[in-house]
């Protein structure tokens, strides 16, 4: 079951030829969800095969422009497209306003129902269920509202070992009793336990996403040991004191949360439009988390 992560724009303040502002897309089940979306999503959605009608639903961090000007064309487009397929939003209640206010102005009543999920009616720790993934919400610490997303796939289905059914061949009726939690009687007597009928099912994958916030220790409990951390990283180590004055993280900063939240994998991105390349960054960050990984349009990263 596909669990991945694509980079859409990995930049931070204004896109550039190459390096796009916020944006990922995260694949669960061939269920697309957007998050964040910078100027000009939507062409590095094209440049990079993202089916657009396969976004179902869209999270948005917080109201910078880097994060969310992209958003008002590709609702648009998706007019354009004609989808017919309900679209979720989650965001702040300002964002609702303004996408109201921008449809409202043209008298635009776009082709498909949106669903808008207003991020401070949902409380802290609360889940908003999809059919293959939950989401959490936790705060950041930024110059405005700002809010972590963390999405995990549901629980995966118990599936039954093949080698039991080749071997015991049950009937349907044994099949029922079996999944209503009953052990199976095998003809020569023998009782075999649920945990031999069935295959251990694997954990499920999570994914969590933080964009963007000030070195924080509050959110470490939202995203402990998840399988991938995306963690901004605007700032090589040396500009700190930017960091903390503009409410960003440096490379450092975001191998420190991984490293205490004992994720897995980290990838750094939203860097700033100084950094041409990113490798001092990714050093700075492999230092003390080896397991990093810097962002660039169009990475794919498998969870
Ligand atoms: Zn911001």
């Amino acid at each position: 079951m596909s669990f991945n992560l694509t980079i859409i724009g990995s930049g931070s303040g204004a896109p550039l030829p190459g390096r796009f502002t916020s944006a990922q897309v995260l694949n669960v089940h061939e269920r697309f969800v957007l998050i964040d979306c910078g100027e000009g999503t939507q062409i590095n959605l094209r440049r990079f095969g993202i089916n657009f009608n396969r976004i179902e639903l869209i999270l948005i961090s917080h109201l910078h422009g880097d994060h969310y000007l992209g958003l008002p064309g590709l609702l648009n487009t998706f007019h354009l497209l004609g989808r017919k397929k309900e679209l979720h939003i989650a965001g702040h209640r300002k964002l609702k306003e303004l996408i109201d206010f921008i449809f409202n102005m043209a008298g635009f009543a776009p082709s498909y129902p949106i669903h808008f999920h207003i991020i401070e009616d949902i409380a802290i720790d609360s889940q908003l269920l999809f059919p293959a993934f939950s989401v959490i919400f936790f705060p950041l610490r930024h110059r405005i509202i700002a809010t972590g997303f963390r999405i995990s796939e549901l629980p995966n289905k118990r599936k039954m070992n093949r080698e039991f059914i080749f071997k015991y061949q049950p009937s349907v009726d044994a099949i029922k009793l079996i999944q209503a939690g009953n052990d199976f009687l095998a003809p020569n007597g023998q009782v075999v336990s649920q945990d031999e009928i069935f295959l251990k099912p694997s954990p499920p994958r999570s994914f969590a996403y933080v964009s963007d916030t000030v070195y924080s220790r509050e959110i470490v409990s939202y995203i402990q040991g998840v399988d991938l951390l995306y963690h901004e990283a605007t700032y090589a180590a040396l500009l700190q004191a930017s960091a903390i004055d503009k409410m960003h993280s440096t490379s450092v900063d975001a191998a420190k949360i991984a490293l205490e939240a004992e994720v897995k994998k980290l990838a750094i991105g939203h860097f700033s439009s100084r950094y041409k390349d990113t490798d001092l960054l990714l050093r700075e960050a492999q230092a003390l988390f080896p397991q990093t990984i810097a962002c660039f349009d169009g990475l794919k990263i498998e969870i």
